[in-house]
């Protein structure tokens, strides 16, 4: 984080620490004492609630209270204008779990580079396809982090069989962990009926997506269930789900609304920059780089930082229709917070980018 509000580092550390708490969830790892980030935190909070006359969390559990039972305005922090929603919560109140926004804060807060740092994983990848001279197996790992955030065995099985992963291949697996406890429903593991990310079963009976899109056209639902004895493996970490697999979705369904004609799409090339590269033959070449955040000030901040060291100012930055949808002003914010010296990066929404390559490709007399 390069902010030097010593509050915001606070919140920072806390949203971290709330984040390593959920990982431990699975009872099957759980240890006390408490990691010591997790316990720092606590500590440090308490100190700064008895310098500021507050009355502090008692505990590990009452520091997660907070999280849900406290909006960020209620804090006893002081936190830059504009930057934290007041009304947003570090924890969701029915599932127990962090929040998008609450990934958010904690990731910018343990790297300078958010965008880089989440995924750095897939760096490996882009690296062994480049090695072996496999680049579309990249693209193909991709698609099926992004369609699969859950499997069996078997058809952990079955998705390496039918797709052409050459090299990339015997890392498939090591994306995906044995599903935690949390998951278990009467037996089974539901996936949802949008994304097939497992579902959490609420304590007032309805299911929870950590997936944000999914809550946002109502009630979210529940897809085929997969049986637990069926050994049910979910596709690793929240972070990667929601910065990289996640945002993949948004991927897969720009390319397949640019199946136009005279208009060639790569998906997530090895070479260069961008998750898409999108061409108009002789014409028009675009590189997208496709980001799906809770917030638009720290999207904003970590597509600055991205632009700033690695040059990625000639991509277009292009946000999930969902957030534009939910926020009109969120574009703008992201643009506001990118802004660095050598400029304003390019900023759009999902149809805003598909409605542009749409009309050039009709100009060029494709379509
Ligand atoms: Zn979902």
């Amino acid at each position: 984080m390069t902010s030097d509000n010593q509050d915001e580092h606070l919140l920072g550390a806390v949203a971290s620490a709330l984040v390593t708490i959920d990982e431990l969830r699975d009872l099957t790892v759980f240890q006390m004492p408490y990691p010591a980030t997790v316990q720092r935190a606590l500590d440090r909070i308490v100190l700064h609630c008895l310098r500021r006359y507050a009355r502090p969390p008692k505990s590990v559990p009452g520091l997660v209270r907070w999280g849900y039972e406290r909006h960020l305005g209620g804090w006893p922090l002081t936190l830059p204008d504009g930057v934290y929603p007041a009304d947003g919560f570090l924890v969701d109140a029915e599932s127990g779990a962090p929040t998008a926004l609450c990934h958010e804060i904690a990731l910018c807060a343990e790297t300078d580079n958010p965008l880089q740092e989440a995924s750095r994983r897939m760096a490996t990848m882009t690296d062994l396809a480049s090695e072996y001279s496999q680049a579309p197996a990249y693209g193909t790992l991709r698609g099926v982090l992004a369609t699969h955030p859950v499997l069996t065995n078997d058809l952990l099985n079955n998705v390496r069989f039918a797709n052409r992963l050459g090299a990339l291949d015997e890392h498939l697996g090591d994306f995906y962990h044995p599903i935690g406890l949390e998951y278990e429903i009467d037996g089974a593991v539901f996936p949802c009926a949008n994304c097939s990310t497992p579902l959490r079963l609420t304590a007032a009976g309805s299911w929870w997506c950590e997936r944000e899109e999914c809550g946002t056209g109502g009630a979210v639902s529940p897809g085929a269930p997969l049986d637990w004895d069926a050994k049910v493996l979910m596709q690793m970490g929240r972070k990667h789900r929601q910065f990289v697999s996640g945002p993949g979705r948004t991927v897969l369904r720009i390319a397949n609304s640019l199946k136009l004609p005279g208009v060639t799409v790569r998906r997530w090339p090895v070479h260069g920059p961008g998750d898409l590269r999108v061409e108009l033959p002789g014409v028009h070449a675009w590189t997208a780089l496709i980001v799906d955040w809770h917030s638009p000030v720290l999207l904003g901040r970590a597509i600055a930082v991205a632009m700033s060291r690695y040059g990625a100012d000639t991509a277009i930055w292009v946000v999930a229709q969902y957030r534009v949808d939910a926020d009109p002003d969120y574009l703008r914010v992201v643009r506001e917070h990118a802004t660095v010296a050598t400029g304003t990066p390019q900023v759009c929404s999902e149809e805003e980018f598909t409605d542009m390559v749409r009309r050039h490709s009709k100009e060029s007399g494709h379509a």
